[in-house]
């Protein structure tokens, strides 16, 4: 694909009409003769990875700070134009952000053991300001897409360290839609045997199967939806290689058994048009049993929202549906990068942000920020990896029921056993920082064990036992008074 400021321009005129374009194309020419005779190993011209960058930022609906900062990224590290020179030109803002990315460009995987210093100094980044983190991840996106120009040793060390720092981040902070694109390209770099076989069975075999299917229910949907006016895009093809062969490996199933479901997914203009939209596809299709969940009543902890059912389409082929507004798709692929255009986010931030943000407001100075950061949080925080490969941030001494809570208000209740590293271990084992957790689930079971509470240390989950044991002692006092 080819790089353009054109194109940037247009990405970025398309989400944000008003957006004070004449800013990017400043930054633009200020980039380009700084950059100027530099070139990529590619042998392209080095101001294409700039806007490559830009692009991304642009495509997951960042500000116009970001997206200059973007366009700029390289500029003080790798010319002879200073900091204070871009300062000069564009402000403070875009030179601090600048200022942070080149920062960050001494992180490397170097090891486990240093993986978690590593880890920090991400999350002091991105508690700085968050924008910084993401024009991080849309750089490293260019350097993975363009990974083969690089020598063999080195591509195998970038590939690894950004599956093992900056996808996990990236998903931390919401921004789904460039972590999976980051898996993906390491996925390619680490395992291209798996990653060819899978592309070849998802990408190629199933793709004349699925745009079949997908102009059949267009086609069904089209002539339902007349009446109702209601305005809707419809897209069947989003899953990510690597998510799919994070599952097929967790659950040690074959391709056909795991990706038997073809998902769609639906974005209306309203949360009422996500309901009837349900309605529509339910009077249609009939829905299979047990497999609508209402995210949007109910949304998952970390704040994600959508309408999910499975449905019996055409043919009797099993489809899933996720039917959403505009602002849950921004909230759901870009996290934190596009939160600034929504005067009042719903979404609910990891814990952390918010346990940041609190000690940036109460800090004096940085120095004492830094101070508070590394002991309120980082000494106290634990990161702990589901068999997927999702982080999830806990207190010290958090057990596996902490975990299971975290995760699902089910999954804590039915939760009868767990696998710590791949280990059956006590549900009140203390999890260390890195551990891999997966609970064992009793569907039978009805509720929590009230003696947990001795041991589970989230509020979350002393929430969830105690409410459970209270409603148990309503019932017995009520079957009391009938009885006596
Ligand atoms: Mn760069």
């Amino acid at each position: 694909m080819s790089h353009s400021i054109n194109n940037l321009l247009k990405i970025i005129r398309k989400n944000n009409p008003k957006a004070d374009l004449d800013l990017v194309k400043l930054a633009y020419e200020f980039a380009e003769k700084a950059h100027k005779g530099q070139k990529r190993l590619s042998g392209e011209p080095y101001i294409t990875h700039s806007i490559a960058t830009a692009e991304t930022l642009a495509k997951i609906k960042a500000d116009i700070p970001t997206i200059v900062a973007g366009l700029l990224h390289d500029v003080p590290e790798d010319t002879d134009v200073s900091l204070k020179e871009i300062e000069k030109n564009f402000g403070k803002e875009i030179a601090d952000l600048i200022k942070g990315v080149t920062k960050l460009s001494n992180v490397k995987y170097r090891g486990i053991e240093r993986y978690v210093e590593n880890l920090k100094k991400m999350f002091v980044a991105a508690a700085k300001d968050h924008r910084v983190m993401v024009i991080k991840f849309a750089d490293r996106l260019h350097n993975l897409k363009t990974l083969k120009y690089l020598p063999k040793y080195k591509r195998e060390r970038i590939a690894e360290e950004s599956l093992k720092i900056y996808a996990p981040i990236a998903g931390l902070l919401g921004v789904w839609h460039l972590r999976w694109q980051i898996e993906d390209e390491c996925f390619k770099y680490l395992d291209r045997k798996n990653y060819e076989k899978l592309k070849d069975k998802y990408e190629i075999k199933q793709q004349k199967e699925r745009d079949e299917l997908i102009k059949t229910v267009k086609k069904t949907l089209s002539e339902k939806t007349k009446k109702e006016n209601i305005k809707y895009e419809i897209n069947g093809r989003f899953k990510h290689l690597y998510s799919i062969w994070q599952k097929m490996q967790n659950k040690k199933k074959k391709f056909n058994e795991i990706y038997d479901v073809f998902a769609m997914r639906i974005i209306v203009d309203s949360v009422s048009d996500c309901y009837k939209m349900l309605g529509i596809i339910h009077s249609i299709w009939p829905p299979k049993k047990d497999r609508f969940k209402d995210y949007i009543s109910v949304p998952k902890p970390n704040g994600y929202r959508t309408l999910h059912t499975t449905v019996f389409g055409p043919k009797g082929k099993l489809i899933e549906f996720q039917i959403r507004t505009k602002q849950m798709h921004d909230e759901a692929l870009y996290g934190i990068a596009s939160h600034w255009r929504y005067k009042n986010p719903t979404q609910a931030r990891s814990s952390w942000i918010d346990e940041i943000l609190r000690i940036q407001k109460n800090s004096k100075d940085s120095k004492e920020y830094i101070k508070k950061l590394k002991f309120d949080i980082f000494q106290d925080r634990i990161f702990i990896f589901t068999p997927k490969g999702d982080v999830i941030d806990l207190p010290k001494d958090a057990t596996p029921v902490d975990f299971a809570y975290h995760v699902h208000t089910e999954i804590g209740n039915q939760c009868t056993g767990a696998l710590v590293n791949e280990k059956i271990s006590p549900l009140d084992t203390k999890l260390k920082n890195g551990d891999m957790v997966e609970i064992i689930r009793d569907k039978n079971r009805k509720g929590p064990n009230i003696d947990w509470l001795k041991f589970v240390k989230t509020g979350s989950a002393k929430d969830h036992i105690k409410r459970y044991a209270k409603n148990k002692g309503l019932i017995a006092t009520i079957l009391k008074k009938i009885t006596h």
